[in-house]
């Protein structure tokens, strides 16, 4: 397994990591298989979306603050409930198949490291499985 580090900048960040994660595969001789990320972090999430207009990261954030403000009713005592929410709802993993050698991911899409209770340090596990 591989680690990808990120270190965040703010509370609420979405990261650009197509690039690490495709350092990552240049190393491998696999062509055909699929690439695994699992984001070890319950106030954290990856996710997949556009990365050609970085509108599109604001408004996920925005939106997802709206739906799940940082001060609501919460019980939980260490004050980022929030944070929590949003990682349940984006998700802890995502996979892209590889295809010859490279990330079959479409033309707009860029894969983000999601935070949520930051600044801090981060990382990605890589699980790069080839196809028999
Ligand atoms: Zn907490």
């Amino acid at each position: 397994m591989e680690k990808i580090q990120v270190t965040t900048h703010a509370r609420a960040e979405l990261i650009d990591i197509t690039r690490e994660v495709e350092k990552l595969l240049v190393k491998q001789t696999m062509k055909e298989g699929i690439c695994y990320l699992y984001v070890p972090h319950t106030t954290a999430a990856i996710t997949i979306n556009e990365n050609a207009d970085p509108s599109v990261r604001e408004d996920i954030l925005h939106d997802l603050s709206r739906l799940i403000p940082w001060n609501g009713s919460y019980t939980h005592g260490e004050g980022n409930a929030a944070a929590h929410i949003k990682s349940t709802l984006v998700g802890s993993s995502v996979s892209v198949p590889v295809s010859f050698g490279k990330l079959a991911l479409g033309t707009w899409q860029g894969i983000y490291f999601c935070e949520f209770d930051g600044p801090r340090r981060r990382e990605v596990f890589v699980q790069i499985m080839k196809n028999e």
